[in-house]
């Protein structure tokens, strides 16, 4: 089937949910995408962050198609042996102790805030509920994940809201400070915010949240479920900051493709969740554990460093370029802010040049697969060289 017809066929009964781009994906493979008439794409957007090893890694299909002719699926009723190895990898990379398995980002968000609650209710009583997050954060699009995400657009049509979400300001530990009173019972924030504009969240602050958690035994939130699992060049992001938190939470790259979510909990707090507190009908699915287990092997420490080395490559090549202002974020998720054009006609022109970026906010957000070689890294520095090249300065455009 050609692409106008996928695409009319799509807008004619799928919700209009998506701004989508008027391109069509048929297959994948390593770094590439192609479309039905054989357009070929260089694709930095892994997915949004999510194909980890890239388009059909062999290991990968191979495991998720073993374990599809084997078993798909149980329900959480029985024990099946992928689950539980996922599990024990995770805890050891991590040093988390437990992990309960979703289906996605935001609902692993929503185990965060459950096991975090019952902590507090359990330990204070059930007067102590409020979650505190920050400005500009995104943790989801399910109700209560909504009202987390500390960016106002968010929090119109879908009232009323969850109670017990308040926001601050990134950076501003004297306003968390402030706001936590005897209703407080955990902070969540991501280290480098992915959809409000790929910003990392500066150490010292970090150390002083995690400071102000432990003197108030507050529950610390991490989620990790766009810079975890390898995209830093480091399993965790939280690596790089020194950072044990309470409950991280994982999802976008873990899976490799297929979806899964993933809460990793200290022994305090997964203490109060016991049968019945939490469940999923899907989680720990053993075709999607499968494909998992093959991204985190993959991930060991030479793995890692060839993340970081393509990372430096990429951003030095980045800054070199015109029009750039600044590189923001840390390893494989990259942020570029311009002086003077706008992300989205960066993006536009690429894609008119067969690469694939994405944007955050003001700026052009790329996220490649982990796998991304050298030359890959070249071939996109060549055509945002050439994009940007014959690009002529805008006029700032007024932020909506
Ligand atoms: C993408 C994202 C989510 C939501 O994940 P879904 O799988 O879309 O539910 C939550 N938090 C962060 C930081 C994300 O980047």
């Amino acid at each position: 089937m050609d692409s106008e017809k996928v695409i009319k066929r799509d807008n004619e009964y799928v919700l209009h949910t998506y701004n989508r781009s008027p391109i069509v994906l048929e297959k994948g493979h390593g770094l590439y995408a192609e479309g039905p008439e054989g357009q070929k794409y260089l694709d930095f957007t892994s997915g949004i962050g999510v194909n980890s090893l890239g388009y059909c890694d062999l290991a990968w299909a191979e495991a998720v198609s073993q374990q599809a002719h084997k078993l798909q699926h149980t329900s959480n009723l029985y024990y099946t042996a992928p689950c539980g190895k996922l599990a024990k990898k995770l805890c050891k990379r991590t040093g988390q102790s437990r992990v309960f398995f979703g289906n996605s980002g935001a609902e692993a968000n929503e185990g965060a805030i459950k096991a975090a609650r019952k902590y507090s209710v359990d330990h204070y009583g059930k007067d102590r509920y409020n979650v505190i997050t920050l400005v500009n954060s995104f943790h989801g699009r399910t109700l209560a994940t909504l009202t987390a995400t500390g960016q106002e657009v968010f929090h119109n049509y879908f009232g009323p809201f969850n109670e017990g979400f308040q926001y601050v300001p990134a950076g501003d530990i004297e306003a968390l400070r402030e706001l936590v009173d005897r209703h407080t019972c955990a902070v969540m924030m991501e280290l480098i915010q992915g959809e409000g504009g790929v910003m990392a969240l500066d150490p010292e602050y970090v150390q002083a949240v995690r400071a102000l958690c432990d003197e108030k035994d507050l529950v610390l939130i991490v989620d990790e479920v766009q810079t975890g699992v390898g995209r830093t060049g480091t399993f965790l992001c939280c690596e790089h900051y020194n950072l044990k938190p309470d409950i991280v939470t994982l999802a976008k790259g873990l899976g490799g493709g297929l979806p899964i979510g993933a809460v990793l909990m200290n022994e305090k707090v997964a203490e109060g969740m016991g049968p019945g507190t939490h469940g999923s009908t899907f989680g720990g699915n053993p075709v999607v554990c499968a494909g998992a287990n093959v991204v985190v092997d993959r991930l060991d420490q030479s793995f890692l460093a060839q993340v970081s080395e393509r990372a430096v490559q990429l951003r030095t090549g980045l800054a070199k370029l015109p029009h750039v202002k600044n590189i923001s974020g840390i390893g494989l998720m990259v942020g570029i802010e311009f002086f003077d054009v706008q992300a989205a006609d960066v993006l536009a022109a690429c894609r008119e040049k067969g690469l694939l970026v994405l944007t955050a906010k003001t700026r052009l957000r790329l996220l490649p697969p982990l796998t991304v070689s050298e030359h890959e890294v070249d071939m996109a520095l060549e055509v945002l060289a050439e994009v940007l090249g014959t690009m002529e300065p805008t006029a700032p455009k007024e932020q909506a």
